[in-house]
């Protein structure tokens, strides 16, 4: 999976700060700029020594950041681009209106630079809200976020500007002196302008920018009912019986759980144990626990989660966690959104910017139910033998687990304890080093200037002929109530030419970050601490968002509107993803990973 896009339909959101792998501060970035209008107002430039998230340092400092930085921080630099955009309009104008065709470089990198200002400040609260929300981050998050998407429909609908890529497009010899690269960011500016309604006026166009900030205000809304939702929920286990059927690794977990709510001498062999739905918790249980009552209380309390029926609130609560409510809401608004583009469905609207046509995505559907639907049946029966029983849902995982070390003496248990996360990542470094030709290795944040938000939080330095050439934060284990469920990667910062701080003599450097949900390091019974042993899935996910970072960060795109994830397609980006998850099922890889 990778992270939300800030301008869902523009492609031009990711943005990236000026900056080598040593820290440079804002005024230099920008006055290093050829661009006349790209001077931040003074308020701004005073207010970024104080406020961290107006500190334009190559790295986001990610532990100073306050819930209360967020709302000037935003209004600051939503100010700035709001100069930005006006001034850059102007010289729009004026070259249009002199019968010349705005340059390239004015409009792309008029266009980075402005949004560099705010998405910049933006993705650094996102990011922190998705692995470490708290209460004032939500509300802060909340305050700012319907300006950020004014500010967004406002520059997806600039006339001025659109009608600048479409003269250039429309001018033989301008185009023609282009790179290829430089003409995807002018179709890309072109389409994302459509899909965000250039076309519309009037009633028309306020109600369609009504319904941007309603969605992005129910998508924020869904996913902190999912997290509260996932965080009333937990289960003390006192008594052995109730772990039967657990690995050790699994009770060490669920007592290491246990620890941090209260419970000081909890212990994996003596409990207590405490279950929780975050994913490695919610997994053991159902695929070990032999407590079928358990099994059926867990998976319900998942299942149900942020719905009408969810069993782990009481049900005088439950309304206002209930995102079935929202969902409804979310398709109504994105078909009325649609037909203001004039678009058959949001379908349509969705694959406009992909590879996919909607009768192309049916007709895979279509085809993997034919071809699954028989073997899935096949299966269940099978299992069903298996097991003697007749089998529920929480039962599933459980005899699935049983019929798989019956049939193949495969047990992902036992696989564990060859994988410790260290080993599995000098392994997937190795392996990278070997295809692509550059060394990664692990450095402290600190001797490169970077700050992380949680203690487990790695730093990659990426190096291409001995120097540094990108980076990649690592954010493995799963932190229940504080950071969202499943794994993405999303990116801090752009390889980009126009915010090249030497005068565009080198670009400016990726960075991505690798966020998953893995079991994380547990504490044996004298108190010492145990690693993350992984799971051979949990490897499969790491390889799978690195496969993501590393198109990201190893592009040679300079152009930033098209560089590494940027601009490519939302469906064909899985590809280098699946690649780097294969690599796991050859032998020389998971050789080269695996230790005991
Ligand atoms: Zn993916």
């Amino acid at each position: 999976k990778i992270g939300r896009r800030m301008r869902g339909l523009t492609f031009a959101g990711r943005v990236l700060l000026g900056g080598s792998a040593l820290a440079v501060g804002a005024a230099h970035a920008l006055s290093g700029s050829r661009l006349a209008h790209a001077q931040p107002p003074a308020a701004a430039m005073r207010m970024s020594a104080a406020n961290p998230l107006l500190d334009r340092s190559f790295f986001p400092r990610f532990a100073d950041v306050r819930a209360e930085h967020v709302a000037p921080a935003l209004d600051a630099a939503l100010a700035e681009a709001s100069a930005r955009l006006d001034s850059l309009e102007a010289e729009v104008e004026v070259e249009i209106a002199a019968g010349r065709t705005p340059s390239y470089a004015l409009l792309a990198d008029g266009i980075e630079l402005l949004e560099e200002c705010y998405a910049g400040p933006w993705r650094t609260v996102s990011h922190l809200k998705a692995t470490k929300d708290c209460e004032a981050l939500r509300d802060a998050h909340a305050a700012a976020q319907p300006k950020v998407v004014e500010f967004d429909s406002r520059l997806g609908q600039s006339r001025a500007l659109y009608r600048g890529w479409e003269r250039l497009q429309a001018d033989g010899a301008a185009w023609a002196a282009l790179t290829p690269a430089q003409q995807r960011v002018a179709e890309l500016q072109i389409l994302g302008a459509q899909l965000k309604g250039i076309a519309l006026d009037g009633e028309r166009k306020a109600r369609f920018n009504e319904i941007e900030q309603e969605l992005a205000a129910l998508s924020t809304r869904f996913s902190n009912n999912l997290l509260d939702s996932v965080k009333s929920f937990s289960l003390r286990l006192d008594k052995a019986e109730q772990v039967a059927g657990l690995p050790p690794s699994a009770r060490a977990m669920l007592a290491t759980s246990a620890r941090t709510k209260g419970d000081a001498d909890a212990s994996a062999e003596k409990g207590p144990w405490l279950v929780t739905l975050d994913q490695p918790s919610l997994m053991a249980v159902l695929r070990f626990a032999e407590d079928r009552a358990l099994r059926e209380t867990v998976y319900r309390a998942y299942i149900t989660r942020a719905s009408e029926l969810a069993s782990n609130v009481p049900p005088a609560e439950r309304a206002a966690q209930d995102n079935g409510p929202l969902i409804d809401r979310v398709l109504a608004l994105r078909a009325e959104r649609a037909a203001l583009l004039g678009r058959a469905s949001h379908a349509e609207v969705s694959v406009a910017s992909k590879m996919a046509t909607v009768d192309g995505a049916r007709a895979l559907l279509e085809q993997l139910l034919e071809r699954s639907l028989g073997a899935a049946r096949a299966e269940h029966v099978a299992l069903c033998d298996f097991a003697g029983v007749e089998l529920r849902q929480w039962d599933i995982a459980l005899h699935a687990e049983k019929l798989k070390t019956a049939n193949f003496q495969f047990d992902e248990e036992a696989v564990r304890q060859y994988l410790p996360l260290e080993a599995v990542l000098n392994g997937l470094f190795a392996l990278v080093e070997r295809l692509f030709g550059v060394a990664i290795a692990q450095v402290e944040p600190e001797a490169v200037g970077a700050q992380v938000w949680d203690a487990s939080v790695r730093l990659l330095e990426v190096k291409r002929d001995g120097e540094p050439a990108a980076y990649i934060f690592v954010d493995p284990y799963a932190r229940g109530g504080e950071k969202r469920g499943g794994a993405w990667m999303s990116q801090v910062r752009q390889r980009s030419r126009a915010l090249s701080v030497d005068g565009g003599r080198t670009p400016c450097l990726p960075v991505a970050h690798i966020v998953t949900n893995q079991a994380p390091p547990t504490v044996d019974a004298d108190g010492r601490e145990v690693p993350s042993l992984m799971s051979f899935t949990e490897c499969r996910t790491l390889f799978h968002e690195t496969g993501h970072a590393l198109q990201h960060v190893l592009t040679q795109v300079d152009e930033g509107h098209v560089s590494g994830i940027a601009g490519v397609e939302w469906d064909a980006v899985e590809q280098p993803s699946q690649w780097m998850e294969n690599w796991l099922d050859q032998p020389a890889p998971l050789r080269g990973l695996a230790r005991h």
